[in-house]
Order: C-alpha cells, then structure tokens, then sequence
C-alpha cells in the first residue's frame, strides 16, 4: 500500500473511524480529500484540525464525489447505497472501508487476527480473548470496533508496537467493505436481526457478517445453537486445513468446546485421537455466569486454544474478566427491588438474554427501533414481565407488541423523548416493582433519539437510581 502516495483518497465521514483513516493516509503522503454531510460544531473542529495536517476538507455535500478521486474510505455513516459510492463506481474507483484499509497496510510481520463478530456480545467476547492470550504471556490487545482503530494498530502506534496477536472485533459495517480480509481464526457469535435499515435484508447482513469467516487459516468458529452462523462457514471459501468448530452451552461433541458439569471443556483442539474432553474452567469463572455469557467465554477459548493457549490460560484469563459498564451492571438496591443498567441492549436479541438473566421484572424500553419488530422478544417475555415503561421515538412498536402478546401487563406509556424522561421512567418503574422484582434497563433500541450514546443513557438510568435511592433513606 505504499502505492498510496501521491493518490488522491476521499474519505467519506468524519468522525471515530474517519480521523484516523484520514491521518494515517496523510502520513503515508496520499492527497485527502474527507467529505462530511454535517457541518455543525463538531465536524467544523475535526475539519479545522486535518486541514491543519494538509487534508481538503468538504462539509455539507457527501453525495457527490471529489474531481480526481482514485480511491474512497468509508466509515458506517454511509449506507452502502449512498449516492458517493454510485459516483465513485462511475469514476471507476474502489471503495475500502477502514479495515480494508488497514489489512492492506499491514506489514509481513504484522500480528496475525483472531476475529469476533456477531450480533450481540463482541465487545465482552474480544476482552475475555485479549485476557486469555495475556495470560498466556503473549502481547496483544483488544482492538477494531471497540473504539480502536485498526489502521493505528497495524501502523504500530503507540501502544500498539511490537504486538503477537490481535483481538479484533468487527462489525457488520466494516466487514461489508473487507473483501481482502484474511483472518487467522474467526468467530460468529451469533446471528438476529439487526441494523437491517443500513444492509437493507436480513441475507444481506448474515452475509455480510460472514465474509470474517473467508480465508481462515485454522479456525471458523461458529454456534452450534444458531444454525445460520455454521451455515456461514459452510459457504465460506477458507483455507485448506482450517477446521470448523462449534461451541455450545451443552455437552460438545468432537471438534466442539462445550459444558459438561458446570465445567467448560474442550473437545475440538485436545491432542489425543479420541478427542477426550480437556477441561478449560468452571463456569463460575465466568462474570456474570449468565447462558448468554458464557456462550461468549466459550466462543473466547475456541479462538484462543485455535492460537495455541493453553488451558490454565483460558481458566486465568476468564477469572481476570470484568464485564465493560452497562452491560447488565447492578447499579443497587432500594426497597428490596434490584436496579439493572443494560443500556448496551440496542436490539431485541441482547434484550431477550438479558429478561431471561432475571425472575420478576419491570422493564424499561423504547427509543430508535432500526426496523426491528418486538412481538417475538415480548411474546417470550410476557410471563416475567411484573410492568413496562415505554420512552423514545419508536416506544410505540413496543407498545403494540405488549397490547398484542401481553394485554395484562401493566404499562406506562411515557410520551415523552427529553432527557428528563429517564428519571421519570425510573420513578414509574418503581411504582410498579414490588421486592424481589428487578427494574431493567434494556431498550433493544438504539438511543440517537434521546442521548449522544447508550454510556449516556445508562449514566442518566443510573443517576435516576441513585436520585431514588437518595429520597428512600430520607423518608
Ligand atoms: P457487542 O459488542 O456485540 O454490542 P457486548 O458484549 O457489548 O456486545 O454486549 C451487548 C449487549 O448484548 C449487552 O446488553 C449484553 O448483555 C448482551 N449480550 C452479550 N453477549 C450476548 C450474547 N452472546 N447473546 C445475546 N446477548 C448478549
């Protein structure tokens, strides 16, 4: 990729993924054009600040493509059938996203991937990997869609010098625009609907989330109990050699990590020929021991035993695991009632673990659907629901779905979108919880509509909590 000097790249979007791109191809001497739809504050700051490093920047028009582009950059912003890139193809130059870009600027002796993507439970898995391969001794670090750029990592800034192994976690965004990525291992989590506004059907983003498992050298790793994930190694074109392996919350049969007796356990990567189970961890090394989660601390030891780690470093590394905040954290107690913050469920799929993770709930939902629909997740929740809280833009979707599935739950409808709105939905919650009950954050909707981002509006769920909690020692 040295090949990109002189070149004249447009990036398209600002922003997380946008900077970095834009900076590393100013470093590598392309000519940067980035294109940006906003031009509010934020945008005006981040243009002031490449304009500074030699980029042109254009804020206000990403529909029509810079004269002279040879190459366009993408970030998620963009949907696929954005009029740039119905422009660019006119002009006959390729579209990358940043970890196309980044896989092609990657040295000879750049760290090789282990690779997570999946609907629900990428970030958690990729940390619980990182700590596996640490304490196994090698350098690595958790990288990609958790909020490091992958350009960065492979251009070894610092601290990403000097590394063996890569955790990456990506997402359905950036493997849509990937098509030379060849990881070491891979993994689907899982596959339900989600972001289907932006890959347009659901066969398009189950493809799209399938393209991580192409040129696997040793393992695809896939989910035995979702059939559309093993479906997608089957289609994959992979290495000779590499393996299909499966992990599953029951007992794993050969090529399988699985569960036997409250005991993670390994029967795909053991070395003797009856594959006889290899023990990996207790279950209650896992934090928190919720099914969901240690689907994810299995999919996390498939990937690191497929590196090579071994055993008591798969053990250690899950005991070293702490999950990231709003994610099912308990923010406390008041009147006997439990007060849940799982802001990071943003769709349906997240939010039905989580219900199904407690006993007697009152749940608060609602805020940007992306197309979702819920009478399948309040359908099969409705036995444990005590009450409901609707708030946001699309709380009404959900409210149709209780008013079909669920007609003898009480709800509040909140009508509300400010962000006054979640301490009211708290106090509402609380109303209708009775002790033993746990009030649930889960919105299995995005939060665009009322907060800058889901840390926000678990921030404002857990402020509403402790405001409570507050007024109940006083009384
Ligand atoms: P991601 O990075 O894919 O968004 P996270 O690990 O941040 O995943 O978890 C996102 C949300 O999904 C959280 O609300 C969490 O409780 C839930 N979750 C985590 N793992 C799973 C899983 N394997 N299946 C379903 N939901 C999950």
């Amino acid at each position: 990729a040295g090949d990109l000097a002189g070149r004249h790249v447009t990036v398209a979007g600002l922003g997380v993924s946008g900077l970095p791109a834009a900076r590393a191809l100013l470093r590598l001497g392309a000519r940067v054009t980035a294109v940006n739809g906003g031009d509010g504050e934020g945008p005006r700051r981040q243009a002031a600040e490449l304009e500074e490093l030699g980029a042109a920047v254009r804020l206000g028009d990403d529909r029509t493509l810079p004269e002279g582009t040879d190459l366009v950059v993408t970030t998620p912003g963009f949907q696929p059938d954005s009029p740039l890139f119905r422009a660019a193809a006119a002009a006959g130059a390729p579209v990358w996203g940043d970890v196309e870009l980044a896989w092609r600027l990657r040295g000879p002796d750049s760290p090789p991937w282990l690779a997570v993507t999946g609907t629900n439970g990428k970030t958690t898995t990729v940390r619980m990997l990182a700590g596996m391969l640490r304490a196994a001794g090698l350098r690595t670090a958790a990288v990609g869609n958790i909020g490091v750029s992958l350009v960065d990592v492979v251009l070894e800034q610092e601290p990403y010098a000097g590394l063996d192994v890569l955790a990456v976690e990506l997402s359905s965004y950036q493997l849509h625009w990937a098509p030379s990525l060849r990881p070491h291992s891979a993994a689907v989590l899982n596959l339900a609907p989600d972001h289907l506004d932006w890959h347009g059907s659901m066969d398009a983003y189950a493809a799209d989330k399938g393209r991580i498992y192409e040129g696997n050298e040793v393992a695809c790793v896939y989910n035995a109990a979702d059939p559309a994930t093993e479906e997608l190694v089957r289609r994959a074109d992979v290495a000779e050699g590499a393996r299909a392996i499966g992990f599953t919350l029951g007992a794993p049969a050969p090529s399988q990590v699985g569960v036997v007796d409250g005991v993670l356990v390994d029967r795909a990567f053991t070395a003797d020929r009856q594959r006889q189970a290899q023990e990996l961890a207790e279950v209650s090394d896992v934090t928190p021991p919720a099914p969901h989660n240690i689907a994810n601390a299995l999919a996390a030891a498939a990937l690191a035993r497929a590196f090579g780690v071994a055993p008591a470093a798969v053990r250690d590394g899950l005991r070293a695991f702490r999950p990231d905040a709003h994610r099912m954290t308990h923010v406390a107690d008041v009147a006997g009632v439990g007060y849940v913050d799982d802001s990071k469920a943003t769709n349906t799929h997240a939010t039905e673990a989580s219900l199904a993770a407690y006993g007697s709930v009152v749940w608060i939902a609602g805020g940007l659907a992306k197309g979702a629909t819920f009478d399948e997740l309040v359908g099969g929740a409705a036995p444990r629901l005590r009450g409901a809280v609707l708030l946001g833009a699309d709380r009404h979707l959900i409210a149709q779905a209780l008013a079909r599935h669920a007609p003898d739950v009480p709800t509040v409808d909140l009508d509300r979108t400010d962000t006054g709105a979640m301490a009211a939905a708290v106090r509402e919650a609380a109303a209708l919880a009775r002790p033993g009950d746990t009030v649930l954050l889960a919105p299995a909707c995005a939060s665009m509509d009322m907060f800058v981002n889901y840390n926000a509006r678990g921030d404002a769920f857990a402020e509403a909590v402790r405001a409570l909690e507050r007024s109940a020692t006083e009384d």
